[in-house]
């Protein structure tokens, strides 16, 4: 009974590897039947090349396979008794995923930086081999200073994601109060649109956010942000402020160049972009959603994401209403 409880794969073989016994879990793993494949040898029912080889030599301490069902596993012998073995399996399928992941974030970092740094050491190397006229000096000066931007914006956001990832649920001890919230980011939203958009608002305001004040307007920021970029000159982006009685929600709308439907699901992953060269041009990282998305769940809000290509977007953040309380609380 104590071996069945244990979280790994445990099959008893006798010394010609036929199987004497195994536990549900390496039933699972393996996908052996507990009774009808007692007394196979397991080398015909776990056919894997690597498994064969490892069976047969047992150079390594272990092994990994890949099951035809998906899972990752890493096996290991260990010889005990007379001549019988133990074959453990340990599901690694979550592991090797993060590996994976970690491998493809660093090979995207690299990938990001490169490209504005060999922009920034072409025009080093022009600069010092070139005698340029001033106002050429000056052009390029001024390239270069976009491209090492360019490079501070990718690794400040690096720097908050990873400061995000680590961090505790933020607390609910701030009270934030939405109206002037939304009036900042209106008055952000103009800058930045720089009078070719409509910026509308629509608001409740009875409830504060309770949450950390600099993380939230940093995501709300960055979807009102986006909105504007993403909107060609002449449309509309409203933000709006809506609270219910099972929690409120802030959502920015535009009538922008929209998303296919096939992107959506992968838009907060960190540098994923739908058109590289228009996030770039308007200055995007392709952090922005990744941030939010992670800000937003610190607060316990889920972003919601609605698209028709060439109408517009809606970004939703949704709070429960824990994460509410009403002003006239504070004021009494
Ligand atoms: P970026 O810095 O590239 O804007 P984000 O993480 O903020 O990175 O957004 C990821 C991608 O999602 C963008 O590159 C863009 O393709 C798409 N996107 C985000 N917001 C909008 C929007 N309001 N309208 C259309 N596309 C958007």
């Amino acid at each position: 009974r104590a071996v069945q409880a244990l979280p790994d794969g445990v099959v008893i073989l006798d010394s010609a590897n036929r199987i004497e016994w195994c536990n549900l879990t390496a039933e699972g793993h393996l996908q052996l039947d507990g009774r009808a494949d007692l007394g196979q040898n397991i080398a015909n029912l776990v056919r894997e090349p690597e498994f064969i080889e490892y069976l047969e030599r047992s150079k390594e301490t272990s092994v990994r396979v890949t099951r035809d069902h998906g899972l990752a596993l890493s096996l290991r012998l260990i010889p005990f008794g007379q001549s019988q073995k133990l074959l453990l399996s340990r599901d690694v399928t979550q592991f090797e995923r993060v590996d994976a992941m970690r491998r493809d974030f660093v090979a995207n970092v690299s990938h990001e930086l490169r490209t504005p740094l060999t922009v920034l050491v072409g025009f080093l190397e022009t600069l010092q081999n070139l005698k340029l006229d001033p106002q050429r000096q000056r052009d390029y000066l001024g390239m270069m200073q976009e491209q090492a931007a360019r490079m501070q914006r990718i690794i400040d956001d690096l720097l908050t994601l990873s400061a995000l990832d680590g961090a505790p649920p933020a607390s609910s001890e701030t009270q934030i109060a939405m109206r002037p919230l939304v009036e900042r980011l209106k008055s952000d939203a103009e800058a930045l649109s720089a009078g070719k958009h409509k910026i509308q608002v629509s608001m409740d305001a009875s409830s504060d956010l309770l949450g950390v004040e600099s993380e939230l307007a940093s995501a709300f920021g960055n979807l009102v942000s986006n909105a504007i970029r993403y909107t060609p000159a002449g449309g509309t982006v409203t933000l709006a402020w809506r609270e219910g009685t099972d929690g409120a929600r802030f959502s920015v709308e535009d009538t922008g160049i929209g998303i296919e439907a096939e992107h959506i699901p992968r838009l907060t992953e960190r540098f994923y972009r739908v058109d590289r060269s228009r996030s770039r041009e308007t200055g995007g990282t392709g952090l922005g959603l990744a941030i939010a998305k992670r800000a937003l769940a610190r607060h316990e809000a889920t972003l919601e994401i609605h698209s028709e290509p060439g109408k517009g977007s809606r970004f939703t953040a949704r709070f429960p209403a824990r994460r509410l309380a009403s002003r006239d609380k504070e004021l009494s």
